[in-house]
């Protein structure tokens, strides 16, 4: 993914803001570990904590994950590692809905991307109501987002 000079600097700031501000507990990534101290010294914007591993993005707007535990196993998470793609577009979403200077990276549904079959495009699983959470603790087939890449769609979901 190419982004301009602008948005690399956005993301600069984010991470800068993400390192000095103290009240980032409540975005979704796990506050056990000191993640301030990791962001500024990895220089990458954490977004998701999943299973050990925090999401986030680098400066060049690529999307990364490493073990909270074993950050020099940092990876760059590309277009060609097609099982997190999900994952991928997930960081996207995140980092344009909580960053005003960073909605350039919102994931966009074209015409040819259904709606998610699962949640009807609300990007929350009904399973959540069903079981009486109210937040969204189960996620859901399309990461949130409420649409699934048509491709995507086709052949990881609705494969026989
Ligand atoms: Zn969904």
């Amino acid at each position: 993914m190419k982004i301009s000079k602008k948005l690399s600097e956005n993301i600069q700031f984010a991470i800068n803001e993400y390192v000095s501000d103290f009240e980032t507990d409540s975005n979704e990534v796990t506050p056990i570990y000191d993640l301030r101290k990791i962001s500024k010294e990895l220089n990458v914007l954490p977004l998701v904590g999943d299973f050990g591993h925090i999401w986030g993005l680098n400066i060049s707007g690529e999307t990364v994950c490493f073990p909270i535990e074993n950050l020099e196993e940092i990876e760059i998470i590309d277009e060609t590692k097609l099982r997190f793609q999900g994952m991928r577009r997930r960081v996207y979403f995140l980092a344009a809905r909580e960053y005003s200077n960073l909605i350039d990276l919102m994931p966009r549904q074209s015409n040819e991307d259904n709606d998610c079959s699962e949640c009807k495009g609300t990007g929350r699983n009904p399973i959540n109501d069903e079981i009486g959470f109210e937040q969204n603790r189960i996620g859901c087939k399309c990461f949130g987002l409420g649409w699934l890449p048509k491709q995507e769609d086709e052949t990881i979901w609705n494969s026989k």
